[in-house]
């Protein structure tokens, strides 16, 4: 029985530096629970002299710890450590389910051993990928010796956050980095208890510390300190645009950025099993109540399989209920806040006015109090201009668009703004690689939807969705700097 009482649930304090909770002098702010908007914690913000004494905490624990110098397995049998500390532990479970929109059966059955599992794929990568060696001639020789960077400033978003910690903290300390971490203010305490589990695991204080605020203030000053010698962020694209431009200005910084999508699921006429469609869709665009970056909410679908499929996804969305997170018979996620929710509800009133027909759903659930539950939303009728098919709407939205051959279907899945994901379905083998080839985006499923915790392929997009590679070996390489080595014998 997964089901707990949300007021007991013990909460860490807010930051967590060198090993330590602190609190700060900084304004306070109020964190709610998304299954019903109420108040659970107030926190006090790192202001830029904490993020200081983090940053400063951190870059000097890499040298006294031996953390950056120590042999890479040894950082990686640390990292083994922790994953199995984060799977044991209740608390961080309750944790995540209490703050984020992940119900519980969802946090223990997926988030957990997904952030477990990401970070022992980085504790097998830590003594992997050192660097190369080049007998240039008889008497010298080249060498390019991989290295850490040091501090790495590394932000995350609200929607999976432990998973979203995991790909940050796990390249970055195999690597053989510190890293300062600020989660969303939405969703500030699962970070805390994984970073405490880490200690417990063996990592030296100071080489992973939480500090918690907005980004105005805490996550600004993070990105412009001078010894964080890279950022790496997942969040929206306007916010990505402006810590890029932070980081050039304060240091020339490399980033990694995972930002946003509005990323097409195209169906050909040849796409199979209709039933297995629909369900594949129907997650696509609802898991997580939609907020995902990678949700699949642009349904492109050629007209001769259009209207089955249609009548299939009607009946699908009518079935989710919702339910607090912290039920155990919960399956469907609450909208992260208020204010997400009346976004939802504007940009579904803006299609509409620009003539978006509401095929089912379109409204909050009713008996749902002060949580935003937003039902399966299906519009049609959308013209490619429509904001429900241009704007990332984080909610659980579909556009659907049909079309009538390849190139049309092609050309509607192109998309001005973003190139996270796509879905691609056919049966046609021949079909489906001129789309995966045709489609300007970072990732392409060919008749699936989603990943499914394989990180050996890494994640990330084109366009506004981002620059850089989140998972695989590539994620550890980017959290090292390559030296260029010419010796003379
Ligand atoms: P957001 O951009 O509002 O915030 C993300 C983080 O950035 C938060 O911690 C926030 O406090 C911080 N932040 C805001 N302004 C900042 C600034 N000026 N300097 C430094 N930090 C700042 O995004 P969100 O609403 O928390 O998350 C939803 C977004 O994240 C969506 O656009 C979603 O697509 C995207 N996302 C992308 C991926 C991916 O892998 N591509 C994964 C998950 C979420």
């Amino acid at each position: 029985m997964l089901s707990f009482d949300p007021e007991k649930v013990l909460l860490p304090a807010g930051h967590y530096i060198d090993g330590q909770h602190q609190h700060t002098q900084g304004a306070s702010f109020a964190v709610k629970r998304p299954s019903d908007g109420k108040v659970y914690a107030t926190l006090s913000e790192a202001t830029a002299e904490d993020v200081d004494r983090a940053v400063t905490i951190a870059h000097r624990a890499l040298t006294v710890s031996g953390w950056r110098s120590c042999p890479p397995r040894e950082r990686g049998k640390v990292l083994r450590r922790w994953a199995d500390l984060i799977e044991s532990d209740l608390l961080l479970a309750q944790l995540e389910a209490l703050g984020s929109t992940r119900p519980i059966s969802d946090v223990v059955q997926h988030e957990i051993p997904f952030t477990a599992e990401a970070i022992r794929f980085y504790a097998e990568c830590a003594d992997k990928y050192s660097g190369d060696l080049f007998p240039t001639q008889e008497r010298s020789l080249g060498m390019l010796i991989s290295e850490p960077y040091g501090v790495i400033g590394a932000i995350t978003p609200w929607n999976f956050p432990l998973s979203m910690a995991s790909w940050k903290c796990g390249p970055a300390l195999a690597a053989g980095n510190a890293v300062v971490l600020k989660p969303s203010e939405l969703t500030p305490f699962s970070t805390v208890r994984m970073a405490e589990l880490a200690v417990q695991a063996g990592l030296p204080a100071g080489i992973l510390n939480i500090v918690q605020g907005s980004g105005a203030v805490t996550g600004s000053a993070l990105v412009t300190h001078p010894l964080v010698r890279k950022v790496s962020f997942t969040g929206s694209t306007i916010t990505g645009a402006r810590i890029m431009s932070d980081a050039a200005q304060h240091g020339m910084k490399p980033v990694t950025l995972e930002l946003g999508g509005k990323s097409p699921q195209l169906v050909f006429d040849d796409a199979g099993d209709i039933d297995v469609l629909a369900q594949r869709i129907l997650r696509g665009f609802t898991a997580n109540g939609g907020q995902a970056c990678v949700a699949g909410t642009r349904l492109i679908v050629q007209r001769g399989i259009a209207q089955p499929l249609l009548d299939r996804l009607v009946a699908l969305c009518q079935q989710p209920r919702p339910g607090v997170t912290w039920q155990d018979d919960s399956r469907y996620a609450p909208l992260i806040d208020d204010r997400q929710g009346k976004k939802v509800a504007s940009v579904i009133a803006a299609a509409k006015a620009e003539g978006a027909e509401v095929l089912v759903g379109g409204e909050r659930f009713a008996d749902t109090e002060d949580g935003w539950f937003w039902q399966p939303t299906l519009l049609c009728g959308v013209a490619p201009n429509n904001p429900a098919v241009q704007q990332e709407i984080f909610g659980p939205v579909l556009t659907v668009q049909e079309f009538d051959d390849e190139e049309e279907g092609l050309q509607l899945a192109a998309h001005e703004t973003y190139g996270l994901c796509a879905g691609v379905h056919t049966l046609s083998l021949p079909r489906a690689m001129r789309a995966m080839r045709a489609i300007e985006s970072g990732t392409v499923w060919i008749n699936r939807y989603g990943r499914s915790g394989d990180f050996i392929i890494p994640t990330g997009g084109f366009l506004g969705s981002g620059i850089g590679k989140d998972l695989g070996r590539q994620a550890f390489q980017a959290c090292q700097r390559q030296k260029s080595v010419l010796i003379d014998f």
